[in-house]
């Protein structure tokens, strides 16, 4: 009702108002979608940053030339709730994995301390709603891969010790109790260690991530697990025939626990044409075939392979291999999840610092368009904040619940 309403102001407005006054009408909208967009909490839950924290030239602090996130532009684009990724290459497993996730975290840790009159450190989402009450930029940590506890679930329990809120079970590779999306089936989905891993995070109120994972280890997951399970940064295959998208039963099935997808922005997610060509271009093999490679030749270096990987991108596009993508199909990836399973279950994974942004989303300053163009389509305040930041913190706070539960259960 409160949409059709919407629809017949926008209407009235176009149709009824002279020529010379629709601009007005126009910038009521951007004027309403502004305010609603900085006095909600904007929450991003995946952001691979922190391999910047590590190079020369990056200072989270000032406006940086390139990448896409520094505090002057989430400020400026009214993010203020981010998770930083912890990540390094899937092919590296065991103490040296668990040496870099702990250096990572480390690394997110002082930026917080250095930055502590802009970021604030959080745990809980009643932490992130307080950050935001205080006009603080909350910080949290993900990690990206299970293969970075080491295959040792002690280590898992110290992450959570230091904050680590959610945990993506795989990334490119197989690890060594899960398989991932983009490698070949090696344990049917969960081996029975990955299954208690899952128990464990549950225990630990560490989130359930499966952008990344197979298929097999989403529903296993889904199965095992006893809190809502979010995909920090995977859009739809519906829309974009990647594997590392969710199929809309994979949709329904999270929402239907309570779940979470977060929309990446990653071109090669969300534009089919843009997919497509990719694949041709590079032999078949697609974006992550070549960022892969683009790690192993920089020796895992990070920043080395997002260079390779643009100037790659780069030549691509010069030699007109490459369609242009509209920052648009964003919104379309979110319109058609809220279409498939509600306005509850969706939010923003962007990806940035680690992805190839479409065109007009160049970095996060950019995020207040997204606002823009939901109320335009018509979407109420209440569920744009939702997808903003609201229903990433409801699983959050049901996650919590979990742990609290499941400690108490074995206190008894
Ligand atoms: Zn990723």
């Amino acid at each position: 009702m409160r949409r059709l309403i919407v629809l017949l102001a926008l209407a009235l407005c176009l149709c009824a108002v002279p020529l010379s006054n629709r601009n007005a009408c126009a910038d009521a909208i951007a004027d309403r979608a502004h305010a609603l967009h900085f006095s909600s909490i904007v929450l991003d839950t995946h952001d691979d940053t922190t391999q910047r924290f590590f190079t020369k030239n990056f200072d989270l602090g000032k406006r940086n030339p390139d990448g896409h996130v520094d505090i002057p532009r989430m400020r400026q684009g009214g993010m203020n709730a981010i998770f930083f990724s912890i990540w390094i290459d899937g092919r590296i497993m065991g103490a040296p994995a668990v040496q870099k996730a702990l250096d990572q975290i480390d690394a997110v840790r002082e930026n917080v301390e250095r930055y502590s009159n802009d970021l604030v450190f959080c745990r809980t989402a009643a932490e992130v709603r307080q950050a935001h009450d205080q006009s603080k930029i909350a910080v949290l940590m993900g990690v990206e891969g299970g293969h970075m506890i080491g295959n040792d679930i002690r280590v898992l329990r110290m992450f959570g010790d230091l904050g680590v809120r959610y945990m993506t079970l795989t990334h490119f590779y197989n690890d060594e109790w899960a398989d991932s999306s983009t490698d070949k089936p090696a344990h049917n989905g969960l081996t029975d260690f990955g299954k208690q891993v899952v128990r464990e995070m549950n225990r630990q109120g560490i989130m359930v991530d499966i952008s990344h994972v197979s298929d097999k280890t989403f529903y296993d997951a889904l199965e095992v697990s006893k809190a809502p399970l979010i995909a920090s940064h995977s859009s739809c295959r519906e829309l974009c025939n990647h594997v590392r998208d969710m199929s809309d039963d994979m949709i329904k099935a999270l929402a239907a626990k309570g779940g979470v997808i977060q929309i990446n922005y990653e071109k090669s997610f969300i534009d089919q044409n843009y997919k497509d060509a990719y694949d041709k271009a590079t032999g078949g093999g697609g974006v992550v075939s070549a960022l892969s490679q683009a790690v192993k030749d920089c020796g895992g270096d990070a920043e080395c392979a997002e260079r390779a990987q643009n100037a790659l991108e780069r030549r691509l596009t010069e030699e007109g291999k490459l369609p242009h993508v509209s920052w648009e199909r964003i919104i379309d990836h979110i319109d058609h999840a809220v279409k498939l399973v509600g306005p509850d279950h969706v939010g923003l994974g962007s990806d940035f610092d680690g992805a190839s942004m479409p065109e007009g989303m160049d970095d996060c300053s950019h995020l207040p368009q997204i606002t823009e163009a939901l109320m335009r389509k018509g979407y109420s305040d209440d569920n744009i904040r939702k997808i903003l930041g609201g229903n990433l913190l409801r699983v959050m706070e049901a996650s919590e619940r979990v742990s609290r539960d499941l400690r108490a259960q074995a206190a008894d």
